[in-house]
């Protein structure tokens, strides 16, 4: 993956929505990793940097909004856009509780779909500085009063953190 384009994961149990998508936003300003399982997102965001993840609701396995609770849980600043086939207005309040960027449904014009990912990589961002000022902000009332070795580690986070 290189650094100037958006790393997107989108999981979805649709092989040919997967392949099709996949094709349009890596003519785009996107890398993309492809995965059909909730539980093969959640490995893909350890080993991969994502940015933003577009997650479709209805899968075998661990279904989206668990994927997406999961996802928002372990990525602090991580960004997931939901994708589906079957929306409701009650798993669209849900999933915005559960820290969904926004809830979009199937059929989605492609335009629509871009918009969406790239605001929810604006946020991701922001979503990063704003982690970031927090832990220099710490790092700062450490060094005021604790050893160089806590502020140490404490840089250390950020830096592992990219
Ligand atoms: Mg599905």
């Amino acid at each position: 993956m290189t650094e100037t384009k958006i790393n997107i994961l989108i999981v979805d149990d649709e092989e040919q929505f997967l392949n099709s998508i996949k094709r349009r936003l890596e003519v785009r300003e996107f890398n993309v990793i492809t995965v059909n399982r909730g539980e093969k997102a959640l490995e893909a965001a350890r080993n991969n940097p994502i940015d933003v993840a577009l997650v479709d609701l209805k899968m075998p396995g661990i279904n989206g909004e668990e994927t997406l609770k999961a996802l928002k849980e372990e990525h602090e600043w991580m960004e997931v856009v939901i994708l589906t086939g079957h929306g409701s207005v009650e798993s669209a309040i849900e999933c915005t509780k559960s820290g969904a960027y926004e809830y979009l449904q199937k059929p989605c014009k492609l335009d629509e779909l871009l918009e969406s990912l790239k605001n929810a990589y604006q946020k991701r961002v922001m979503n990063k500085k704003d982690i970031d000022e927090k832990k220099m902000k710490e790092i700062l009332a450490l060094s005021l009063g604790e050893s160089s070795l806590r502020i140490l580690r404490r840089l250390k986070e950020i830096d592992k953190d990219g």
